[in-house]
């Protein structure tokens, strides 16, 4: 960089003035914004190669009790295709679209697989949403300049693709709020540089409803006062934000300056995973013991897989019962000693049930919930029954065979007697969540 005016700091010399105290107060710093390109519709079209090329939205469930889309892939976007609307009004504008259900558990997996490549850069990854993570890349070795941060970008963006397949768009710039919005600037598969010389030629430029925080009723507030970009946002005079919105004006104000200094705040994984569950709606409502029984064990299977991979354990397992006139409760049971086993929940679960339902009604759906979550490796006492550790122990050997099973031929390889009895029961839609 060349020296402007010399009564001028150098590094500031070509910051638009309206970003000169935000330049200077994150001088020296570099955040990335990573963000997974319509991440559940690209996992679907990465495990199904038949989609590719194809208009696809991920749904909630593809029945019409409550089918709305979650997510779709570009080709789906060019069409029209909406998130959150339903699959019946997307299928109008868009005839050949192919719908496929939400696999809360694929989708985890490369969450994870993705945030575990992050980590390898820094130890500060604040997720967002499953798909996107802000990392803070100050300090690193290699990054000194905007120039260096562009290519550590770029490598992170190549390992992401060589590893998972999956593309993301990564903002980098000095400060969170403006990461995000230079990860929004270009998609797909792209890095975005906002430095503090970006300010006058692009940022202040952007709509100020690209800002994060900004939502629709606060860009038709701001629009009232002729205020539409993130330069006219800038540029407002402090008393009048504050006596006009007041203090949160002021911070969004604050925000359109660059003067965001909000540190990446990195989630540990048991800190960020308080719980893991999972509920059904099957086809039909569910009558008696046996079919809650086998509900139990489906809903298990997938709660007890996802605590094993994220290496945790539940000391308390929750069911929730929906009736068939829709009113839901919900009881718990404090097991003795933490587990994952898919057969300790799901024997907890139906325990719970039968202490607590007198079939008064038939039953809609029904949830079963791990909390109370710790490390699995964290010490625990042991158990003073040799026989528990022995049963423990052989549950162990079983849920970890079942896993690889799993993992190498898809999760229906491989079924509990159980849940055989009745598929229109556990052949339904089964939605995971966190
Ligand atoms: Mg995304």
């Amino acid at each position: 960089m060349s020296m402007g005016n010399t009564t001028q700091n150098p590094e500031t010399a070509f910051v638009d003035k309206r970003a000169l105290k935000g330049a200077l107060l994150n001088r020296g710093r570099f955040v990335f914004h990573s963000d997974l390109n319509n991440f559940y519709a690209s996992v679907e079209c990465l495990l199904n190669p038949e989609l590719r090329g194809h208009p696809v939205a991920v749904c909630g469930s593809c029945e019409q009790r409550h089918g709305i889309v979650l997510a779709k892939n570009d080709i789906a976007k060019k069409y029209g295709v909406k998130t959150a609307e339903v699959i019946w009004q997307a299928k109008k504008k868009c005839p050949n679209l192919v719908t496929v259900p939400a696999n809360y558990e694929r989708y985890s997996f490369y969450s994870h697989a993705v945030r575990k490549i992050y980590s390898d850069y820094t130890d500060k990854v604040e997720p967002f949403g499953a798909d996107e993570a802000w990392l803070e890349i100050t300090g690193h070795r290699d990054v000194h300049s905007f120039d260096e941060a562009k290519m550590l970008a770029d490598e992170i963006r190549n390992r992401v693709y060589l590893e998972t397949g999956l593309t993301v768009s990564i903002g980098v710039s000095y400060n969170k709020v403006f990461a995000k919005l230079a990860s929004d600037y270009k998609k797909p598969d792209a890095t975005t540089v906002f430095a503090p010389e970006s300010y006058g030629s692009i940022i202040a430029g952007l709509p100020a409803s690209d800002m994060i925080f900004v939502g629709k009723s606060t860009e038709a507030a701001l629009s009232r006062f002729g205020v539409h970009t993130i330069g006219q946002l800038a540029a407002l005079d402090d008393n009048f934000v504050c006596a006009v919105f007041g203090k949160n004006g002021m911070g969004l104000v604050r925000c359109a300056r660059g003067e965001d200094t909000s540190a990446v705040v990195p989630e540990s994984e048991s800190e960020e995973i308080k719980s893991i569950g999972n509920s059904s709606t099957s086809f039909r409502d569910l009558e008696s013991n046996d079919d809650v029984r086998m509900m139990c064990y489906t809903l298990s299977e997938s709660v007890g897989a996802r605590l094993r991979r994220h290496g945790l354990k539940c000391g308390t397992v929750q069911i929730s019962i929906r009736e068939s006139d829709l009113k839901t409760h919900e009881h718990q049971i404090r097991l003795a000693t933490p587990t994952d086993s898919t057969r300790v929940i799901a024997e907890a679960a139906c325990t719970v049930f039968a202490s607590v339902y007198n079939w008064h009604k038939s039953i809609r759906s029904i949830g079963v919930r791990a909390c109370n979550l710790t490390d699995a490796d964290a010490p625990r006492q042991l158990s003073v029954f040799d026989a528990d550790e022995k049963r423990d122990e052989r549950l162990r050997k079983i849920d970890s065979t079942v896993d690889s099973i799993r993992n190498r031929f898809g999760s229906t390889s491989l079924q509990r007697a159980v849940v055989m009895c009745d598929s229109r029961l556990t052949g339904a839609c089964v939605k995971g969540d966190f």
